[in-house]
């Protein structure tokens, strides 16, 4: 049944070899780039390549402030802890994400709570948000959200742009808003993503990118805060050991955290950015094939929500159900075409197996049915 899909995805890349889900394509300046740092000798913490690669995410994505870090989880953990989250809090998250999400709570010793998905965006639900907190939770005289059963404080929510299609902002800005939580936006996946014609992850009071292997560009391995001047500055600090400058004295004047980018994976970075938006052209011309091939089937392709424009990071589509899930998965890959299903659910990881989740119903009809096809940009 899905020999022809196989034959479909073989014709995209002109290729009869092995295709993998998503491999990074190295075709403008990185060399050069690279290759500078390492005749410059200035390869590691401290360069003109991470000043530069901060800049332009700043200028690209319109936001005051951008702090390059070694990954994507640092970015996460950082911008977690300056939006106030202490040990003993909530922070509110989906159960349908990468682990990276959750272990960045756990790292400020706090506690995940899943809340469900949409099933158009993908996203954290504005409205299963809302009623988590209607049933758990109460806003203090102090203006403090607590949970309504032990008290603990619920600080912050996390949604994720899952796969590049943005959830639903404002609804979510507006929920967080009205229970005093500080919005954060994980937009690992999410470069080159708007929406209502702003920037993922400059909308909430901070958000986080990733420069992974696997995203839609790679420094090798690398992330960046999205924030505003003064968590911006605050950010910089608490990546970049909490030294204070000074000519010559070791001054660190808080716990801070070894989380700079290295220079030579900012050059890559540099050049990899210059070809970010041809890139996304070639990518959503792969979707649109996509979305054309499934239509009128039984399988579903997800498109990017209304209001926004995605970066179809990664291709996905909605099976009927479980079996014809495993039918898919099992034909492209006996075929080498590499597909994978949608992460198993974060609570079902024994780590997080005992945290507190609403209903997700969603998010479990969604693990059942839904595959990344390959979305490599073509060539
Ligand atoms: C890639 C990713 C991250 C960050 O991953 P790193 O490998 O640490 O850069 C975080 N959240 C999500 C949803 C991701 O996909």
């Amino acid at each position: 049944m899905f020999n022809s899909l196989v034959s479909f995805i073989r014709e995209q890349y002109h290729s009869d070899d092995f295709i993998p889900l998503h491999a990074p394509v190295f075709a403008g300046r990185e060399r050069d780039y690279v290759t500078d740092t390492i005749e410059s000798t200035f390869v590691s913490s401290v360069g003109a390549y991470v000043d530069r690669f901060e800049h332009d995410i700043a200028t690209y994505t319109a936001s005051p402030r951008a702090i390059a870090t070694v990954n994507g989880t640092a970015a996460l953990h950082i911008a977690l802890k300056l939006a106030g989250v202490e040990p003993g809090d909530l922070v509110i998250t989906q159960p349908l994400t990468f682990v990276a999400t959750c272990n960045a709570i756990a790292y400020c010793g706090a506690e995940p709570v899943f809340v469900d998905v949409d099933r158009q965006t993908l996203g954290l639900s504005p409205v299963a948000l809302e009623a988590w907190l209607t049933e758990n939770a109460r806003v203090d005289d102090c203006g403090i959200c607590r949970s309504t059963l032990d008290g603990k404080v619920v600080r912050a929510c996390i949604p994720m742009h899952t796969f590049g299609h943005p959830a639903e902002l404002d609804k979510l800005l507006d929920v967080c808003a009205r229970w005093k939580l500080a919005l954060v936006e994980d937009a690992a996946e999410s470069l080159g993503s708007f929406y209502k014609g702003r920037h993922t992850g400059t909308i909430g009071l901070l958000g986080t990118l990733s420069f992974n292997g696997n995203k839609i560009i790679t420094t090798g391995g690398g992330g960046m805060i999205l924030a505003n001047q003064e968590l911006g500055n605050r950010a910089k600090h608490l990546t970049t050991t909490a030294k204070q400058p000074h000519p010559y004295e070791y001054v660190h004047d808080e716990l801070g955290y070894n989380y700079r980018l290295p220079n030579i994976n900012a050059a890559l970075g540099c050049a990899q950015l210059e070809r970010l938006e041809a890139f996304i052209v070639k990518k959503r011309e792969l979707a649109s094939r996509y979305a054309e091939y499934f239509d009128g089937s039984e399988l579903e392709f997800v498109r990017e929500p209304i209001n926004c424009r995605s970066n179809y990071w990664l291709n996905a589509v909605i099976c009927t159900d479980r079996e014809q899930r495993d039918a898919l998965l099992k034909t492209t890959n006996n075929n080498g075409i590499m597909t994978r299903p949608i992460w198993a659910l974060m609570n079902r990881l024994p780590i997080y197996a005992n945290s507190r989740k609403g209903a997700l119903n969603n998010a479990e009809w969604l693990e059942a049915r839904v595959v990344n096809l390959p979305s490599s940009v073509l060539p």
